[in-house]
């Protein structure tokens, strides 16, 4: 394994470490497998260096990880605000996992970073806001789980890593790579798998619980979702799928139910990028993916303030479902450069 890490920023986190007792392990609003992957993978390492550790999430994380070793230990922001607030004011230390920017903790934002404690960032998004003492931020890792991992072995303390963090982790780097079918041509991550494996961790039971299972509702969603509501904008090599709430009522939605649907798109070989719509309770939630690199963070940042990756991002737009898909269409065009050129981040 190549050794990425800069060894400063990673002597820093376990001095950081050594010196706190009580810490906090926090992660973004609607968090996926890479988020609850990193925080409570590093909530078992530290529980075995004989920390007080908590993980404190902004909202619920969805039942597909339920199987995850400790997680019905996540405080729950929207559930335990009292709970969760105790925990942060009695923090010595805060580790942000997988986001970049305040904002991407919803609600939790203002408590996580009003916090007097010390904090540390490590993340993989590009540009990140320096919301921490201590930025560790790599954006070319596959995932938020594998530098968490390379971290671990810089700080020395992969033996540490116990079967239940090291499931934790491969989660993360499983999810993130859609099963290692994308972002994942560093040889690097198979040599990190293959340690994970070693540990005994149930590859198997990850990809079935969190990436395939779904219940009949989402399934028969998803293929309404493709039928019904699917728009195909082939001069612009782009996909649209907008979902009301009455349509997600219709098939008892859940949170959870609709991931992986953006995807769908992509396996059409002339579709280079693929937006999803969701109403959500506050806010429409838009997700976006594609493939050669076509940049669909700058349709999020441009046209929703979001962002992401190049070619995983999002963003939330406040308004009604037909305006955000309005803004899309009448904005397209703007995007069709990129399927020419080749587009290069700043
Ligand atoms: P998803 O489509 O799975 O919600 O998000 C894909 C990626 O897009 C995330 O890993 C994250 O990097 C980014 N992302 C999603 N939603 C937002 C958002 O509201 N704001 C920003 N800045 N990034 C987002
Ligand atoms: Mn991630």
């Amino acid at each position: 394994m190549e050794r990425l890490i800069d060894n400063s920023l990673a002597s820093r986190l376990s001095d950081f470490i050594d010196e706190s007792r009580r810490i906090v392990l926090t992660c973004h609003v609607r968090p996926d497998g890479d988020a609850i992957g990193s925080t409570l993978g590093l909530w078992h390492l530290l529980r075995s260096l004989g920390k007080e550790a908590a993980v404190v999430v902004p909202d619920q994380p969805p039942r597909s990880l339920a199987f995850l070793p400790g997680f019905e230990q996540i405080a729950v922001f929207t559930r335990h605000d009292p709970y969760c607030k105790s925990l942060v004011d009695e923090a010595d230390l805060i580790i942000m996992c997988d986001f970049n920017t305040a904002s991407r903790q919803d609600q939790l934002a203002p408590l996580i970073q009003n916090a007097h404690c010390r904090k540390a960032l490590i993340d993989h998004h590009r540009e990140p806001d320096r919301i921490a003492d201590l930025m560790i931020s790599y954006p070319d890792m596959s995932s938020t789980c594998e530098l968490v991992f390379r971290l671990i072995a810089e700080m020395g303390l992969a033996g540490e890593v116990n079967l239940d963090c090291a499931t934790c982790l491969l989660t993360g780097i499983i999810t993130d790579s859609r099963n290692f079918t994308v972002n994942c041509k560093h040889p690097d991550i198979y040599e990190i798998q293959m340690r994970l494996l070693g540990m005994g961790v149930d590859k198997d039971r990850i990809v079935r619980e969190a990436l395939t299972s779904k219940s009949l509702d989402a399934l028969r969603l998803e293929a309404y979702a493709i039928l019904k509501k699917m728009e195909v904008f082939q001069e612009h090599k782009a996909a649209l799928i907008t979902l009301s709430r009455d349509e997600l009522t219709r098939f008892s939605y859940v949170r959870g139910d609709t991931e992986g649907l953006v995807n769908r798109p992509l396996e059409v070989k002339s579709i280079r990028y693929s937006v999803f719509m969701r109403e959500d309770d506050d806010c429409v939630k838009v997700s976006a993916r594609s493939v050669n690199n076509f940049p669909v963070s700058e349709i999020c940042k441009e046209l929703y303030g979001g962002g992401g990756h190049i070619q995983a991002a999002g963003g939330e737009f406040f308004g009604s479902l037909d305006d955000c898909r309005r803004i899309l269409l009448d904005n397209m065009h703007k995007f069709d450069k990129y399927l020419k050129e080749k587009y290069i981040p700043e």
